[in-house]
């Protein structure tokens, strides 16, 4: 039986993201801004295939400008090179994003780094990154800040709340843990190495689970009354051999513990494109030295 409530980060998203919408059309009309973002894409792996052309739909439909790039496989770094080269010197474009994985000729930690930290809308770069550990400003990760707004939707004022995050990658444990620390949470960062693992997500006001495990969070994991959000996305066989997407946490016997609990899908997932559709709005006002809508 679920007690707890079901966050529905996809009915969030589309909120956050008509509001992105209306933003992007006064910053058009008003100061004749089009935020435009450009996606590159490497190789023909289908789920990156899925996830680019999501990313240019809702960009599209927030009547930003998108721009797609996508490579062979075999392409050589020094091409993704030149190509980001172009795309930082090009005033259309505010935010540039590399679907990972890549091809192992191309050397993401380079890529990366050279994209133009204020064009990064990943906030993958060593910059962003420092910035959001140090409490300067710059590019918030897309997924770790998708699952902040539904923390601060049901939370409110986090402080002084037991955090623990499950997963320590640049892309979402560490950044995740960084903005709960800033949201004076008492944070944990759990790995593979961690002892005890369930003793210490039982201690967790707000779980995030982001190890890419499926189903390894249980119920009896989880405080009474905790927040958890599941940030996994793992595909599992099914009998009908269709499979299907599940989280990190099983989500059944979690619901019968926990106060909130985000669904896979459509809890985390939606949020981080709609992070991504901000982050460019908010790249494209600070380019054109406009305020960044609060
Ligand atoms: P990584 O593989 O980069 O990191 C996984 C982390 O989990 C590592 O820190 C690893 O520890 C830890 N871990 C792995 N196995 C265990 C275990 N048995 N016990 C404890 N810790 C463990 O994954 P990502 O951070 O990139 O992604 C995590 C999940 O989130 C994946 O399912 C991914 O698909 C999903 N994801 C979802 C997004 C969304 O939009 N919803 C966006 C991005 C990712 P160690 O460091 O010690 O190896």
């Amino acid at each position: 039986m679920t007690m707890a409530e079901i966050i529905d980060g996809k009915r969030f998203a589309e909120h956050l993201r008509a509001e992105i919408g209306r933003h992007v059309v006064r910053l058009r009309e008003q100061h004749l801004v089009t935020p435009g973002l450009a996606v590159i894409l490497v190789g023909e792996d289908p789920a990156s295939q899925v996830y680019v052309r999501n990313k240019a739909r809702q960009a599209r439909e927030a009547t930003m400008a998108s721009f797609e790039y996508r490579l062979p496989h075999s392409v050589p770094q020094e091409k993704v090179l030149e190509l980001i080269e172009r795309l930082n010197a090009d005033p259309a474009v505010h935010g540039i994003l590399v679907q990972l994985p890549l091809p192992p000729q191309v050397d993401a930690d380079r890529v990366i780094n050279a994209i133009r930290p204020d064009k990064d809308i990943d906030g993958f770069h060593p910059i962003n990154a420092g910035a959001l550990a140090t409490g300067g400003d710059g590019m918030v990760p897309c997924t770790p800040l998708g699952c902040l707004m539904l923390l601060k939707h049901r939370l409110g004022d986090m402080s002084g709340l037991r955090a623990v995050v499950l997963g320590r990658s640049n892309i979402v444990g560490k950044p995740m843990a960084s903005l709960l620390l800033r949201e004076s949470c008492t944070v944990t960062i759990a790995h593979s190495k961690t002892r005890d693992l369930a003793e210490e997500c039982r201690r967790a006001d707000i779980l995030v689970a982001a190890v890419g495990r499926a189903r390894m969070v249980h119920g009896d994991w989880i405080k009474p009354g905790a927040t958890v959000i599941d940030v996994g996305i793992n595909r599992i066989e099914t009998p009908d051999g269709k499979g299907r997407l599940v989280g990190d946490v099983d989500f059944d016997s979690a619901a019968a513990v926990a106060g909130a609990i985000t669904p896979v899908p459509g809890g985390v997932g939606p949020m981080t494109i709609a992070c991504l559709l901000l982050n460019t709005l908010e790249a494209a006002c600070r380019q054109h030295g406009l305020p960044v809508p609060a």
